[in-house]
């Protein structure tokens, strides 16, 4: 016989998933309701306008999709994409890098504009492969770049695309939720996102959100979207008033991630991510402290999500291993190119607080002694208290 599910205590603080808030995981325990049940309908149409008002939007289509982030990815773009259409996409990381896998599979010619893991996309970058490829549908970046930890700046680039007549693609999954998505204020036209990053809910729906000009896109189709799970055309009429039925939603995944949203709202979206900026650069100020390197410079740093250098001389597993086995606490590794270069914590939703912050800074500097690397006592939480005091009185 098997076990009874019991799983050992965690504080998840690596890129997602990301704790679930308690009362995300009492919502996940009441009773299902009949997917057409007048009642789940009303949690529903809730859920859509939380969602609204999280993603900082008017769009009438802003609706959670069955799957997981990268179900909204694809959702994005074998919607808006057709074979043979041009595609730019700003690839900084492995995040923009499978937008160019989707992308291809939809079909579409990808125009690649790189930039090195850590840092951001250049505007006049894009603007000059919009001017080579004047036929471009379609720009995509990524806003938080959780496989680096940068935070892709939006309003110039969205004006950039605007100008050459494309449509304008955010991957805003480790952004819902942390920072500012202004959806509407940055003139995006398509989203997607996901729910086990900063929102703290289990990873299982992709809330997305599309535009005047995105819905205008999908009218204009000439050919059938490939992917039927995925079709907003039929999905659209399950989420609208028709109901019509088009796959079983998730329900329990509804319930989280209307908890999920009310728990956001009830803070107020400005003091949230006023909390995440505050102990994100909290930490910030704490690893320096130590005396370890950050990979992105100040000004283009995310506060959910931060990358760090592996010292010299300090084994990458071991140190993981460690956290894990001696604090419960996960942290992630580097992906592609900064594997065994970087560490990513995140300090995401409900995990962003002085308490994590702490029981990081004491838990890695404990960890980094044993391997032999000097740093001040007590150093890291110094500068990381400071840091939080400073930003009260701002
Ligand atoms: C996590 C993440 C994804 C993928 O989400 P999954 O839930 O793992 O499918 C896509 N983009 C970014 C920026 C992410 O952080």
């Amino acid at each position: 016989m098997t076990n009874e599910l019991n799983p050992s205590k965690r504080l998840l603080m690596g890129p997602g998933p990301s704790d679930v808030h308690p009362r995300v995981l009492r919502a996940m325990t009441t009773p299902l309701l009949g997917h057409l049940d007048p009642e789940f309908l009303k949690l529903m149409n809730e859920t859509k306008d939380l969602l609204k008002v999280v993603f900082q939007t008017e769009n009438k289509l802003t609706i959670p999709m069955s799957g997981t982030g990268s179900a909204g990815m694809e959702t994005v773009f074998v919607n808006l994409v057709e074979p043979g259409d041009t595609v730019i996409v700003g690839v900084n990381g492995l995040f923009g890098q499978r937008m160019v896998d989707v992308a291809e599979r939809c079909g579409a010619t990808v125009i690649e504009v790189t930039a090195p893991w850590g840092e951001i996309i250049e505007p006049t970058a894009i603007e000059k492969a919009l001017k080579q490829n004047p036929s471009t549908k379609l720009v995509a970046v990524v806003h938080a770049e959780t496989s680096t930890g940068v935070m892709q700046p939006l309003k110039e680039l969205s004006k950039i695309v605007h100008v050459h007549n494309a449509l304008f693609v955010c991957d805003m999954v480790t952004s819902i939720g942390g920072i500012p998505t202004e959806i509407d204020d940055n003139d995006v036209d398509a989203a997607y996102s996901g729910t086990q990053k900063c929102l703290s809910a289990p990873p299982g729906l992709a809330p997305v959100t599309f535009n005047h000009r995105a819905l205008e896109a999908m009218a204009n189709r000439k050919t059938k979207v490939q992917s039927w799970y995925l079709d907003l055309s039929m999905i659209q009429n399950y989420w609208n008033d028709e109901r019509f039925y088009h796959h079983t939603a998730p329900i329990t995944m509804v319930y989280s991630l209307r908890e999920a949203l009310r728990i956001i709202l009830e803070e107020g979206l400005e003091n949230v991510y006023a909390r995440h900026k505050r102990f994100g650069t909290a930490l910030h100020s704490g690893l320096e402290a130590m005396g370890l390197e950050l990979l992105v410079k100040k000004e283009h740093r995310l506060y959910q999500l931060t990358s760090v250098l592996i010292p010299n001389g300090v084994n990458d597993l071991e140190v993981r291993k460690q956290l894990l086995a001696k604090y419960g606490l996960e942290i992630g590794g580097g992906l592609g190119e900064l594997k065994g270069k970087v560490w990513r914590i995140g300090l995401m939703g409900y995990n962003a607080t002085q308490t994590n912050v702490t029981q990081f800074l004491a838990a890695l500097e404990d960890v980094l002694r044993e391997q032999g690397f000097e740093c001040k006592p007590g150093a890291g939480l110094l500068a990381a208290n400071e840091s939080i005091k400073e930003q009260v009185t701002v």
